[in-house]
């Protein structure tokens, strides 16, 4: 949680609102400044062989792990989130600078390509890859350490230098994180700023391929600034993912999925389960399992407690209001529904006898809310699942697999999980993409994720000694535009007799 004064930035718990730390926000010209040492340091980085950028990412690796205590407390203190979900942050996200130092020299090499046809067949085809100097990643507050990592990973291995800039709310961890690079003594090429919508907005301008991740209207901002700039965007933006619970699921473990699904970090996930439609033959039993585990849970800061704090009031205010409008209109709430007594704290929350009328159902909450519906059979959940201006991801809960993948194929969303939450996300070779206003562009996704930080280059060479000039070159005279006539035809006709121009084509 902050506030932001003239002079400085302020970074409270959000638990009990206490100040952590009092920063000074960059502005405009502080953004230029940094965004132009990086470009300097990116020449050298760029041309460092990919096995050397890849050591200086193992060792900040390393450096991260023999700091996740540090950084852990650091987490939770500006996030108020539960130890467990913090430590997957400073852990977990590690994996991603393991996979792209792992793999740059294989996702960076030259490519040859195969001739397209006769046109291209003399040609020698290639393509290399060449990084962005400097690309900015705009993360939100859910995630600190996670959102970037995910993004800093591939551009840095690809030889990309990276300007960071986190949410105003929890700039903290991250700048630690940054920091960690500088301490490891790796190349200058990676650098944080702090600061509000304004920093962010001075990044867009300042470096040379933005990854955004964070809300769908902040998102169309930064893509149509981008297009006043035609500057490449990335955009990672919010979700509603639906879970489908079908008559032959493993109830147990939907259950628990769910409720975790839709919990964890206290519902403040992009890819969390917003909304759950389940087949009316199970619907009771699911209700009733689901209420007693949502209400089985307890919140707080002490060690044990499942369910966190909320990084802002206002997202606290989008919960509340939610469920209020829910309830106004028809809803029940089965657990939870309150706000806590202090603190950004929510509390677990099932409402049943929800309408696909109401916000809970249609907006993004980002809280720990699990609105439940009752539907009718299979494809009554999919039309609902897909009614949703939103498509980041879905489960999709059956013991039979090849039932929940045809089910996933008719669902508009970037992923599908099967019988489980949150599993693609940590799986860096599949891509981390929205469909519909949850994004454009895709994170992750294997040599995709860390490609996507370079300009490709296509080359050709002659196969064959060249002539002095081409057939299609100068001069134009009456026998030689005869010949390449004669020859082009040959190129592009298919089958000999219309290569030869023998066959008569019809056009209507
Ligand atoms: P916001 O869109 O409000 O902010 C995201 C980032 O953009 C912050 O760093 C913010 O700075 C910055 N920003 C604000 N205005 C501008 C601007 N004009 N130009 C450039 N940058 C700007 O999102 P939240 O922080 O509220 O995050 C929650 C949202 O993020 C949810 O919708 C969630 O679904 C989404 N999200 C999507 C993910 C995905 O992978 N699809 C993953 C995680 C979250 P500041 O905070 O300082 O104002």
């Amino acid at each position: 949680m902050s506030t932001t004064t003239a002079h400085a930035l302020q970074v409270l718990n959000p638990i009990d609102g206490q100040l952590i730390a009092s920063l000074p926000g960059d502005d405009r010209e502080s953004v230029d400044k940094v965004a132009a040492g990086l470009r300097d340091a990116q020449v050298a980085w760029c041309d460092t062989d990919p096995r050397d950028r890849a050591r200086w990412m193992r060792l900040w690796r390393d450096w991260i792990l023999a700091h996740t205590e540090e950084l852990t407390d650091l987490l939770q203190a500006e996030t108020g989130k539960v130890r467990p979900d913090a430590l997957v942050e400073t852990t977990v996200s590690c994996e991603f600078i393991t996979y792209y130092a792992d793999h740059a020299e294989e996702f960076l090499a030259d490519e040859k390509i195969k001739s397209a046809g006769l046109l291209s067949l003399p040609k020698r085809l290639s393509t290399s890859y060449h990084p962005y100097p400097v690309v900015g990643l705009i993360t939100p507050w859910n995630f600190p350490i996670t959102l970037f990592l995910m993004d800093a990973a591939p551009a840095l291995a690809a030889g990309c230098a990276v300007l960071a800039k986190s949410s105003e709310e929890t700039p903290l961890t991250c700048a630690r994180v940054v920091e960690g690079w500088t301490e490891i003594g790796a190349p200058p090429v990676l650098a944080h700023v702090v600061g509000s919508g304004a920093t962010g907005a001075a990044v867009v301008d300042a470096v040379d391929y933005v990854q955004f991740t964070g809300s769908t209207a902040t998102g169309r901002a930064v893509a149509v600034r981008c297009a006043e700039l035609l500057k490449p965007v990335s955009l990672e933006l919010g979700g509603k993912d639906p879970a489908i619970v079908l008559e032959d699921a493993d109830l147990a473990r939907a259950v628990e999925g769910i409720a975790w699904g839709g919990l964890f970090n206290a519902g403040q996930v992009c890819i969390s389960v917003e909304r759950v439609y389940v087949v009316a033959d199970i619907y009771d039993e699911f209700v009733e399992r689901l209420i007693k585990r949502v209400q089985s849970l307890t919140q707080g800061a002490a060690a044990g407690d499942d369910v966190g704090a909320m990084v802002t009031t206002r997202q606290v205010d989008i919960a509340d209001r939610h469920v209020t409008e829910a309830v106004a209109a028809g809803a029940r709430v089965a657990a939870g529904g309150t706000r806590g007594a202090s603190g950004n704290y929510y509390a677990p929350t099932v409402l049943v006898d929800v309408t696909h009328e109401m916000a809970c159902m249609t907006e993004e909450t980002f809280g720990p809310t699990i609105p439940v519906m009752r539907v009718a059979d299979e494809d009554e959940a999919v039309r609902l699942a897909n009614d949703s201006v939103y498509g980041l991801s879905a489960t999709v809960w059956t013991r039979d697999h090849a039932r929940a993948q045809r089910i996933a194929r008719r669902l508009e969303a970037g992923a599908v999980n099967i019988n489980d939450v949150f599993s693609n996300l940590f799986a860096s070779a599949l891509p981390h993409s929205g469909w519909k206003v949850s994004g454009i562009g895709a994170r992750l996704g294997g040599a995709y994720g860390m490609r996507k930080y370079c300009r490709v280059q296509a080359l050709t060479q002659p196969r064959i000694p060249v002539l002095a000039r081409e057939l299609t070159w100068y001069p134009y005279t009456s026998r030689r535009t005869a010949i390449a006539g004669t020859v082009l035809r040959a190129v592009a006709g298919r089958g000999l007799r219309q290569r030869l121009g023998l066959s008569k084509e019809k056009c209507k």
